[in-house]
Order: C-alpha cells, then structure tokens, then sequence
C-alpha cells in the first residue's frame, strides 16, 4: 500500500469530507464535564457514556450496551461502552479500545479558554479531553464512519470499548473483563490513548515501563536519645537511611541494583535541550544516568524516592530519630517482572544495610511492563495503514508511564495482538492546562485506523 494507492485516495477523500462531523462530534464531547474522579459530579460521565452510546450506534454497529462492574471496595464502576458487529465468518475481531472520562481542568487561570468549551486555535482544538482520550472515541467513530461512507462492512468483527475510569485508575477494568470475557474476546485489540512521535510523524508505542512499588524502613535505636549525650557512637536513622538510598545510584546516576535490567535502545532519540526544557530541570543540573535519553525514559530502571518519613524541620529536636522510612517506586523496563524486580530491590536494601541497621521492606503496588513483539501481522497492518495515511514512515516510540489496563487486558486476552497507538502529540498537554488534539493529526489517525480495519480482514 502506498500514498498514491487509489483504494487509498478515495478513502482519504471521505475521511476528508467526514471530517467536519468528526470534529463537531468532537466538540460536543468535550462539553460534557466527564470527570470520572469521586469529588466531581458523576452525573456527567453518565451522559458522556450516553452521548458515545449514540455516536457508537450511528456509526452502524447494531449492538451497543451501557454496562458498569463493581471496584473491589463493592461500588459501582464507571459506565463503560461497549459496542458490537460480529465477525464475518473466518475474519479476525478487533476491539478498539478508548475512554470517555477525563482529568479534571486543574487550575482555571492557566488555561486561555475555557477546558469545557471546545476551541479551535490555528490547527488545534484546545479542551479538556480533546486529546485523551475523546479523540481517541473519534478516531475509532471517523474510522467506521469512513468504511460506511466508502460502502464498506468493515470486514472485521468490530469491538468498540470505552471505558469511563481511566483517568482514576481503572478501579473495575480487572472485574469488568472478567465479567464481560465473551463480549470483549478479540484477536487484535487497538488502544487509541497514546501518542505519536510529533506532529506529521505517527508512531507505535511498543514499551510501557511497568511499576512496582513499596516502603523500606531503617530502625538503629529501640526510642530516641539525646544527640549529644549519644550522638558519634551511633548514627541516626535519617543519616543511615540516607546513605542507604544513596546505594540506589552509582555516581553517574545509574540504577546500581544488581537485577534490574534494562532491555535494548530504542530506535528514536530525545534530543536533551527538549528534555531539559519539558522536565523544568533547573539550569546546571547535569542529567543522570548514561546512554540515550530516550532509553534512560523507556527501557531502563528507575528510582525515585517519592515520600520519607523522619522529625520534620519544625519538630526537630537534639535527638537522634531511631527509625525513618521512605516510599521507594520503580520504573520497569519491557521484559523485567514486577516480582522479580521487587525481589532485586528487596535483596539488595537487604544487603547494603548501613551499619548493621534493621532494614524492612513492605511491598506496594505492581504493575507490569509492556513491551510489544518485534513484528506481527497486525503490527504490519498498522504500519501500512499508518505509512499510507501520513506519507511518512512510523516510528517505534516508548512511554515512560505505564497503562495499567494493558498488562490487565494481556491478562485476559493472552493470545491478542495489542496495538497502541494514539492521537496526541508532544503539545498535547494531557492532563495539563490548555490540553488539545492537532486536527490534521487527528485526520491522518481517522484514515489510519479505516485503512487499518481493512489491513487486517486478512491480516
Ligand atoms: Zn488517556
């Protein structure tokens, strides 16, 4: 498939003339507050539910639901859409995966216009959830809207799943698979909630760093005494556990835990001056850590030292504290398991317990990492549709976040291709003030993922 292909051409040209819709649509998403998190009114992410349900079936799947399952405390979930044709006999299903919730707006004053009234500036749509993820809904409405414009079934069975509590951690995902195996069965399953590379250049995300978690405490005294009657002979908890986590990095910065690995460079890099000015490091700081910045974000370890407990300043006394503890979380490259790497974490606390202090580690939270194989059938699809659609040739990207849900998915779908794409770009500003999705950059996703659909009846 090439960019002067006709088949390509002439679907271009109804994603062109759909084009307006897709964006109206868009906008009128993006005017229901749908923020899934508890302080804020639920009511909304009911209607946005309501309002994808409609859009969902005027896109011609014939079978849509408004389903919740329970969170694990008992409440009821966030009301997920799903949205159902079957599969013509012998073709593969796709579930094309979404979420209607959004973040919250944050603070009013940063934004320029309102994060609930869609506004168009230059080629951008500013708004909360323009981008992440109701861009992604549009995407996954455009590309069937684009097949049926052209005359098309869609030549897949055709799975639409979007959820409404992503933004707050998916609490009922897990349950909600469990609940629904039959109706989400997919061979492929396409995540539109990341991003591509910049503007003009699409990518596949193909590695997630995983998570994992936990508390290491340090007790040296069985209660505090007087640092000057004491102090010399015996050093204090926030000093032993300070050199401890010290043994964390070398000193160039580098994870120095004997086990967590790191898997290979990626293929594109982050150029530095980017970085230092995204990440607001302050002028001077050298950057930690060797290699290519990109690889240090994706497919190496981190650790970050994100909550201590010791005498704040205002407390302190001339004492020597006799126990500190500090939250310790994780960044996992694609190819390390969670437990293994809290094992090498643990192991290693264990060992380099300064001056024979007890050192306890109480694990947190896992989540895995996802690192996609290097080719497949449906990663082929994708980049054709994706090299037809742009003109330009994908690239393979990582995040250096995690999205919990696709370990959870893999989990439930082990045999499945999952592709993750998105619609944003480095402006996008998720979850920030002035969020916003580029509209040409939308366009070329709503072709892509038409062209995808029909890459994969044979894929
Ligand atoms: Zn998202």
């Amino acid at each position: 498939m090439t960019h002067s292909d006709p088949d390509v051409a002439a679907l271009r040209a109804h994603v062109d003339e759909l084009f307006p819709a897709v964006q109206a649509d868009l906008e009128a998403l993006v005017r229901i507050p749908s923020v899934s998190a508890a302080a804020f009114d639920q009511a909304h992410v009911d209607a946005s539910a309501d309002a994808v349900a409609d859009l969902l079936r005027g896109a011609g799947l014939p079978d849509v639901r408004i389903l919740r399952s329970p969170r694990p405390d008992g409440s009821p979930g966030a009301p997920a859409v799903v949205a159902r044709r079957p599969a013509p006999d012998g073709a593969p299903t796709v579930l094309l995966y979404a979420h209607h919730d959004v973040q919250p707006p944050g603070d009013a004053e940063a934004w320029s216009s309102d994060p609930f009234e869609p506004t168009p500036r230059g080629e951008r749509l500013f708004g909360r959830g323009a981008a992440d993820d109701k861009a992604g809904v549009m995407a996954h409405v455009g590309a069937l809207r684009a097949l049926a414009r052209a005359g098309e079934e869609p030549g897949v069975g055709v799975t639409v799943f979007v959820e409404g509590e992503e933004e707050s951690g998916s609490p009922s995902f897990a349950r909600f698979l469990a609940d629904h195996h039959e109706l989400l069965a997919a061979d492929v399953i396409v995540v539109a909630d990341s991003t591509n590379w910049k503007v003009g250049v699409p990518a596949l995300t193909t590695s997630l760093r995983g998570l994992v978690d936990g508390v290491v405490s340090v007790e040296v005294l069985d209660h505090a005494v007087h640092s000057g009657m004491f102090g010399g002979p015996v050093l204090d908890a926030n000093v032993l556990i300070s050199r401890l986590i010290a043994t964390l990095h070398d000193d160039a910065g580098n994870v120095a835990v004997d086990g967590l690995v790191s898997a290979g460079e990626p293929e594109v890099d982050y150029a530095e001056a980017d970085f230092r000015a995204d990440s607001s490091v302050l002028d001077g700081v050298r950057l930690a850590g060797e290699g290519t910045i990109a690889g240090r974000l994706w497919t190496k370890p981190a650790i970050a030292v994100i909550g201590m407990d010791a005498t704040d300043v205002a407390h302190a006394s001339n004492t020597l504290a006799p126990r500190a503890a500090a939250k310790l979380s994780v960044r996992i490259p694609p190819g390390l398991e969670p437990q293994a790497a809290e094992d090498a974490l643990r192991r290693h606390l264990q060992a380099h317990a300064p001056f024979g202090a007890r050192v306890t580690w109480t694990p947190g939270e896992q989540g895995r990492a996802f690192g996609a194989p290097a080719d497949s059938a449906a990663m082929r699809a994708a980049r054709s549709a994706f090299a037809a659609s742009w003109g330009v040739e994908p690239v393979d990207i990582g995040v250096g976040g995690s999205i919990p849900f696709i370990a959870d998915l893999l989990g439930a779908f082990p045999d499945a291709s999952v592709l993750v794409t998105g619609v944003e770009d480095p402006d996008s500003r998720a979850h920030g003030a002035n969020e916003s999705v580029h509209l040409g950059e939308l366009r070329h996703v709503v072709l892509a993922e038409a062209l995808l659909l029909r890459g994969l009846r044979t894929a």
